[in-house]
């Protein structure tokens, strides 16, 4: 690959975290197996290596929404000798006989889906593997509970022709990340139910999956024989609200750095980037980072007139200049963003900055993790790293 100290940004990750976050959640899941999540890209970490870091750290199945991602898996040399997998997301008219045939596991959440899998599979002269999913409160994906007997009475159809089985049923939960909300609860209830009435039905799944990371860590109850997280897999803090992943003995393994492109000396009362929102108050050093919104950073992170918004953190300095904390000043642009180092800054063009790390995020005086630039944004952390975009090479370590 191309030589990092030329890269204008790059986000390394960090792979032994991964897998230790994994190793974390398992002592979290009691008797229950990990799933890892490995979807969108493995949360913008990059899926085969995330992936394969998951497994290290002892997970024994892995996930992801869409076929194609399941299918790169597979192409990439995943077997199902290393790791069951399943994707659970998609419309009429996917792939489905090439996920039966690279032995992907297909969720299925209406009747429709169910005929269209038992289709493929008898198109590819092999059972397909299937997990049912249940809406057991969420309002997303997955059958109704009122829909259930008949997406069961097609389940048992197909599996006494022997054109699938379903070896897992599942759900999601609304407000996990809500410890202790009245949802959770009810939500493994009626799923209790779904499970029964699939077991009185003839079924029997090998599987049961409910909780994402926030209930993996909070809701014991929740966790069944498979857990499935994927934030605390890449050491995001599912519960923010309950300390930063340090805390629930995780490690953020990405860090977005970048090089200063720009540093130059400027007058009192230069405004900042477009819309000239934040001007400055006397000389003073500018810095620009060639990351911006193209690359994923939200524009919401921009730091708004007289303050309204707090601006994305990023991290300067180093050895030879003062460490600290600076905030993006003025908008967040499409590929740059701009910074206030200060008069006297020692910063030089090619100088390394740091949006966010493995720290223990601002919150706890240390330095910026991704929760931190979510919080500028307005957003999640989920959406820090996922959106981060093509252009930023990540370089695994
Ligand atoms: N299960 C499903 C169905 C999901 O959509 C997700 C992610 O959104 C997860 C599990 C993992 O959730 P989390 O990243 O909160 O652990």
């Amino acid at each position: 690959g191309p030589d990092p100290a030329r890269y204008p940004a790059r986000a390394v990750v960090d792979l032994a975290a991964i897998r230790d976050n994994v190793r974390a959640l398992r002592g979290h899941a009691g008797s229950a197996e990990v799933m890892a999540v490995v979807k969108a890209d493995a949360y913008g970490h990059g899926l085969l290596p995330s992936a394969l870091a998951a497994l290290a750290g002892g997970a024994t199945w892995l996930s992801v929404a869409q076929p194609s991602e399941a299918l790169a898996l597979r192409a990439a040399g995943l077997g199902p000798d290393r790791s069951r997998l399943v994707a659970w997301l998609f419309p009429p008219g996917a792939p489905l006989r090439a996920l039966i045939e690279a032995d992907v596991d297909v969720s299925v959440a209406a009747c429709w889906a169910l005929d269209d899998v038992a289709a493929a599979a008898r198109a590819a002269e092999r059972p397909a593997r299937v997990h049912l999913e249940v809406d057991t409160g969420l309002g997303r994906n997955g059958v109704m509970p009122t829909d259930l007997p008949a997406v069961l009475a097609s389940a048992v159809r197909a599996e006494a022709e022997g054109v699938l089985r379903v070896v897992g049923i599942w759900s999601h939960l609304a407000c996990a990340d809500e410890p202790g909300h009245p949802s959770i609860a009810a939500q493994a209830e009626v799923f209790d139910d779904a499970v029964r009435l699939a077991e009185r039905s003839g079924l029997a799944p090998d599987v049961r999956h409910l909780a994402n990371s926030a209930a993996t860590l909070t809701a014991p109850r929740t966790r069944y024989d498979l857990v499935r997280p994927g934030l605390a897999v890449y050491g995001m803090s599912p519960v923010p609200q309950l300390g930063p992943p340090a805390e629930h003995g995780l490690t953020p393994a990405m860090t977005l750095e970048a090089r200063l492109a720009t540093v130059k000396q400027v007058g009192a009362g230069q405004g900042v980037s477009y819309g000239g929102e934040y001007t400055t108050t006397g000389p003073t050093v500018l810095g620009v980072v060639p990351l911006g919104y193209a690359d994923g950073i939200p524009r919401h992170a921009s730091s708004g007139p007289s303050g309204s918004g707090p601006g994305g953190p990023v991290l300067v300095g180093g050895p030879d200049a003062g460490r600290r904390v600076l905030r993006v000043r003025g908008r967040v642009c499409m590929d740059q963003l701009v910074l206030d180092l200060g008069p006297g800054a020692t910063e030089r063009a090619g100088d390394v900055v740091t949006l966010f790390g493995a720290g223990t995020g601002l919150g706890r005086g240390g330095t910026p993790i991704a929760e931190d630039w979510a919080q500028a944004a307005g957003t999640i952390g989920y959406e820090i790293t996922t959106r981060l975009g093509g252009r930023v090479p990540r370089e695994h370590v």
